[in-house]
């Protein structure tokens, strides 16, 4: 009789000890999308302690950071237009030192500059985007007037625009600047295992128990995951895709992320997904790469000096590294593929 009831609870207590009561969550909506931070192994009063540091982190980074509401970005876009020199928010400094070299590397297809262009296709509004197109020669305009980070002069602490065309919006990579922020947090609180994910952007920390982290590639056109992969400690995991934020006119989808030398949504790709250390880099890269293209992307992809990359082309094709080939675990063999190592690419320089 008393055994017959100890091993029911014994097994009630064993689940309870194995069910993940060692995984704690926290989500919030910021930089347009829900956040989530995923703990393990970490005793309560640590992730309460987490949840709420990130918590302060991210909206202030979302209110200095953001595109097109009122604040030190807003404030920083209005100073460069009147192209005289003043004093640098200090929030504004490490979004231009970073994205910099990334521009450069990538040929300024990543290009932090267009705001104009983006504001011109309706992108910069909380609304959802909608036809139709703007007037083709607005967008020739705002093309010739080439604006790029070269053309803000920085003297310490003093800034000044040298081209009104000049627009910051650093949307394509601050989710991941934000990430690797709040990644380094959690690791100087002593948080031993944890996902930040944003929306399927994510970077990492330990491992998921006794198996790492594992998280899917989402399929650019149907349903659900395309692959899954493991995640080490210290990896992000960033994805560009044509289905984000777009709008439908007369027949053609026109998305949000622009190929700066036509002014128009990038063509040939439907979603890029790169692996790397560093989560800025892998965000600004992932749009970088979309807008490159099934062809040119190997060039772009040494430049930015990264190994692990998935491009998805506007036929279905997929498009890999060697490096990510060899992590994927798809879910349905791809019809077409091709394996390209940008380490073999000549350099044009
Ligand atoms: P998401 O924010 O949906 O994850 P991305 O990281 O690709 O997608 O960023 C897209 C955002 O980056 C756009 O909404 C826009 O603000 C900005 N953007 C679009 N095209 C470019 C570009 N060529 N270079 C830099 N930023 C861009
Ligand atoms: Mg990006």
């Amino acid at each position: 009789m008393i055994r017959a009831l100890l091993l029911p609870l014994l097994v009630v207590l064993l689940a309870a000890c194995t069910r993940p009561a060692a995984e704690r969550h926290d989500t919030q909506l910021v930089f347009g999308t829900l956040v989530d931070v995923t703990v393990y192994g970490t005793d309560e009063a640590t992730a309460q302690r987490a949840f709420t540091q990130l918590r302060e982190d991210f909206r202030l980074m979302h209110f200095m950071w953001h595109p097109w509401k009122p604040g030190p970005l807003g404030r920083t876009n209005e100073l460069l237009a009147l192209q005289a020199p003043f004093s640098a928010n200090p929030s504004i400094l490490p979004l231009i030192e970073k994205s910099l070299p990334l521009s450069q590397a990538s040929d300024h297809l990543f290009n932090p500059a267009i705001g104009k262009l983006l504001d011109l296709w309706g992108f910069h509004s909380d609304e959802p985007p909608h036809g139709p197109p703007p007037d083709p020669a607005a967008i020739a305009k705002l093309v010739a007037a080439e604006p790029k980070l070269e053309d803000i002069e920085i003297h310490g602490v003093v800034m000044r625009g040298t081209n009104p065309a000049v627009k910051l919006d650093f949307g394509a990579m601050a989710k991941g600047l934000a990430i690797d922020r709040g990644i380094e947090a959690l690791r100087i609180l002593g948080v031993k295992n944890a996902v930040i994910n944003a929306g399927g952007d994510l970077k990492v920390i330990g491992r998921h128990g006794d198996r790492p982290w594992r998280v899917g590639i989402r399929d650019p056109r149907g349903e659900g995951v395309l692959a899954v992969l493991d995640v080490h400690d210290g990896e992000a995991v960033f994805t560009s895709g044509d289905y984000e934020r777009y709008f439908m006119w007369q027949g053609r989808r026109y998305h949000h992320i622009l190929d700066p030398r036509t002014g128009y949504p990038a063509e040939g790709t439907r979603s890029v997904t790169v692996i790397h250390s560093d989560a800025a880099t892998a965000d600004a890269a992932a749009t970088a790469l979309f807008v490159a293209g099934p062809k040119r992307w190997p060039k772009i992809a040494r430049q930015m000096g990264l190994d692990q990359v998935l491009l998805i082309d506007a036929e279905g094709g997929y498009h890999v590294t060697p490096k990510m080939q060899a992590r994927l675990k798809y879910a349905r063999q791809p019809e077409r593929l091709q394996v390209r190592d940008p380490a073999a690419q000549k350099s044009q320089r």
